[in-house]
């Protein structure tokens, strides 16, 4: 993987590889122990030699090191010069959304995660913004929902579950065109295969319950920048609304990110094959995954991505189909969620998907015979044969 060239990074952050990066980003020895792994700090307050002056840390709430070894071994992975952890992924989100004020307008990709749906819909549309939901894939949709209030376009390719992609140079240079800002979850990617930043936009936002943190042990979210003002907003609206990860969750997050690397290329790994056997299944009738070349988006996933993740989406024609699928697995597990170590399975219109009106879904894709995998790191050929017995007799 190439180095990402950024001035303001340490020497080991600009020249090193991803790998390197992964391991070593945003962290020396505890300068009192030579402790080679960042301590926890557990403490919610920080004693002062005297009044007026502190050590740089006040409050838990604003400050906290373990957390800060964290946002900068983030920060380092997407290549953008400031980190600022959450306690939820959702959280990171909403803590964008409030740098901006009632009657702004926002332009989002329609086939978001669903709480990122129903954040917009149930909570922040109450507050006075204003959202405007697209099919991001087509770029003339996403000129034309842009108006003159419109600040901010969001977008996650790979969509869950649909696995739809957009052009992340073209949606940067329509956001900059219109004096907005295009924000980037990129959860189901991580920066291992895809670098948002790098190809133009302004804010990578993660659930880093998912595949950074990797073992389905902890929640949590982030926001990585390059801009030091809108870093400094956001840092404010996290401190002022206080949705800060603890410094426990924080550490194993960032114990996480130390085999991204080594996980993703397993996840990637098996993605394809699992995608490749689904597709090739006759009981299924329809597999997607921007790593098969029947993806209509091939193309595009093949430019912009350096792997294509762990995560594919079966149509299996009935609900009855798709339930039989995925109580039928036997190390695939029936649960919410995606990214960890361990293989899932799961029905997004019963399951993540619940929240979205069916008529909304339906215009998605998301039909009720859909089922989705997240593909763990196990073996290869466990994988399929529990696939394999699963859609036996469908
Ligand atoms: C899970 C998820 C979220 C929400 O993150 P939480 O950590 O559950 O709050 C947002 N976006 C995507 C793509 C997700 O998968």
């Amino acid at each position: 993987m190439n180095p990402v060239p950024r001035a303001h990074m340490s020497r080991l952050e600009r020249y090193a590889g991803f790998g390197t990066r992964a391991v070593h980003g945003g962290q020396t020895p505890d300068p009192t122990t030579g402790a080679i792994m960042p301590p926890i700090y557990q403490t919610s307050t920080y004693v002062q030699p005297e009044l007026g002056r502190h050590l740089g840390y006040e409050y838990a709430r604003v400050q906290n090191p373990t957390r800060e070894a964290l946002e900068r071994n983030l920060a380092a992975l997407e290549g953008g010069a400031h980190g600022i952890a959450f306690a939820s992924g959702l959280a990171a989100i909403e803590a964008v959304l409030k740098t901006l004020s009632a009657g702004d307008h926002v332009v989002s990709e329609e086939n978001t995660y669903g709480g990122t749906t129903r954040l917009f819909t149930r909570v922040l549309a109450r507050l006075g913004l204003e959202f405007a939901f697209v099919d991001t894939r087509e770029p003339d949709r996403v000129r034309d929902a842009f108006r003159a209030e419109t600040r901010l376009l969001l977008v996650e390719p790979p969509t869950n579950p649909m696995m739809r992609l957009c052009d992340l140079a073209v949606m940067a240079e329509i956001a900059h065109e219109n004096g907005a800002l295009l924000m980037v979850d990129n959860t189901f990617a991580t920066p291992y295969n895809q670098r948002p930043l790098e190809l133009g936009a302004d804010v990578v936002v993660h659930s880093t319950t998912k595949y950074l943190n990797g073992h389905s042990d902890v929640l949590g979210g982030a926001v990585v920048v390059d801009d030091v003002s809108l870093a400094d907003e956001i840092r404010f609206v996290r401190k002022t609304t206080g949705a800060v990860p603890g410094p426990m969750d924080a550490w194993l997050v960032l114990r996480g990110t130390k085999t991204l690397h080594l996980r993703m290329r397993a996840h990637n790994q098996n993605g394809l094959a699992v995608a490749r056997f689904l597709e090739s299944h006759p009981a299924v009738h329809e597999t997607h995954y921007p790593g098969l070349t029947s993806h209509p988006q091939h193309d595009l996933a093949v430019r912009q991505m350096d792997g294509f993740g762990g995560m594919v989406a079966v149509e299996m024609g009935t609900p009855e189909r798709a339930k039989r699928l995925v109580e039928g697995t036997r190390i695939f597990a029936l649960a919410e969620s995606l990214g960890g170590v361990e293989s899932l399975i799961g029905l997004p219109a019963a399951m993540t998907h619940a929240s979205v009106p069916a008529e909304r879904r339906r215009a998605m894709g998301i039909t009720d015979g859909l089922v989705r995998v997240s593909v763990g790191i196990e073996d290869e050929a466990d994988l399929l044969e529990d696939l394999e017995q699963a859609l036996a007799g469908l």
